[in-house]
């Protein structure tokens, strides 16, 4: 199956190039056309000679190709948009572009089809997973939202439907496309560009040793192996004795912050209980907590907290020395995935 070029880095395009007969310099223009100027197709490329873009269009997939149709769905009240793309075998991709605090813009990158995770408040992975992203195809999604937007996004995280540390190759790949400096990529700054995972301790290994200062954020949502184990079955795999060492190893090797998100579950994670095992799970090392009160979805029957409670929960959290953030969602609705940490990115940055 023909891959989007969007996933070469500069030395794999120098090489397409070549390929497909064209002479060295031709790969810092097709770069250009790529990562500042955002091009659509091979059409748009006019300054590379017509044969080389046949050739390379032999080969590889241009913007249009990689994302073949596309519906752009606003979400009423927040200003996020949503693109779903049908990828070159037929399977659809979803990348949500979220609007952030001073008219920044967050882009929300899928990483696989489905999921196989099967978090209890998730859509996305009732049917399990269908197939790993390409680099490429995770890329492309970045450089359509730019070429939506018009300019470089100002984040990226990578919470949209999939589990990145289960394509952990991919993913990186597209992660450091997104991060190089134009025109080999978008440029987009490392800290600016979040990998979050359910908690899939071998990628946050590899993760640790990656060089760059990319953000790692942590589906945690529970204080307790039981508790935690109802809502996200990765945890029988990797239990918090096993996770949380992992966090505080990434952070010691690394001296980056790791983030923990907490979805607030009325009356099932958001006691005063709650709260002191947290404090005596995260207090070891310096890391922060973004508690997001439940946003109702139809798959998970829980409720939302009190304003009160969640306020209560997050002060409890501080005065026992955790850096604790509560995020107050803007609106509902965008379907599906790690979409409660989606949400929790509405207005940040
Ligand atoms: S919440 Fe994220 S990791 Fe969990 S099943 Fe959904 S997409 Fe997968």
């Amino acid at each position: 199956m023909k891959q989007p070029i969007h996933g070469l880095g500069p030395e794999e395009l120098a090489e397409a190039v070549r390929e497909a007969g064209g002479e060295r310099f031709r790969a810092r223009q097709l770069a250009e056309w790529l990562w500042t100027r955002f091009a659509a197709n091979w059409d748009e490329m006019t300054n590379l000679p017509r044969a080389l873009r046949a050739a390379l269009s032999e080969r590889w997939l241009d913007l249009d190709g990689a994302l073949a149709t596309e519906e752009v769905a606003g979400e009423e009240g927040t200003g996020t948009r949503k693109i779903l793309s049908r990828l070159a075998d037929g399977e659809l991709v979803e990348t949500v572009l979220i609007p952030a605090a001073k008219d920044r813009t967050t882009v929300c990158v899928s990483s696989q089809v489905g999921c196989g995770c099967g978090c209890a408040f998730c859509a996305s992975g009732l049917n399990g997973c269908t197939r790993s992203l390409s680099a490429g195809e995770i890329a492309a999604q970045a450089a359509r939202a730019a070429r939506l937007l018009g300019r470089r996004p100002d984040n990226v995280v990578f919470m949209g439907i999939g589990e990145p540390f289960l394509n952990y190759d991919a993913a990186l790949a597209a992660a450091r496309r997104m991060n190089d400096p134009a025109p080999d990529g978008l440029g987009i700054g490392a800290r600016r560009i979040t990998v979050s995972t359910c908690g899939v301790v071998p990628g946050i290994e590899r993760f640790a040793g990656e060089g760059r200062q990319f953000e790692l954020s942590v589906s945690l949502h529970a204080p307790t192996d039981e508790q935690r184990a109802a809502l996200m079955p990765v945890d029988r795999k990797w239990p918090l004795g096993v996770l949380v060492p992992a966090c505080r190893a990434y952070t010691e090797r690394t001296g980056r912050i790791v983030t923990f998100e907490y979805t607030l579950v009325a009356g099932f994670n958001d006691r005063p209980e709650d709260a002191r095992a947290l404090l005596a799970l995260l207090r070891p090392f310096p890391s922060r907590v973004n508690l997001i009160p439940l946003n109702p979805v139809k798959e998970f029957s829980g409720r939302t907290p009190s304003a009160a409670t969640c306020e209560a929960f997050r002060a409890a959290l501080e005065r026992g020395g955790l850096n604790a953030t509560l995020r107050r969602s803007k609106g509902r609705g965008v379907n599906a995935s790690c979409g409660q940490l989606r949400r929790s990115r509405i207005g940040e940055r």
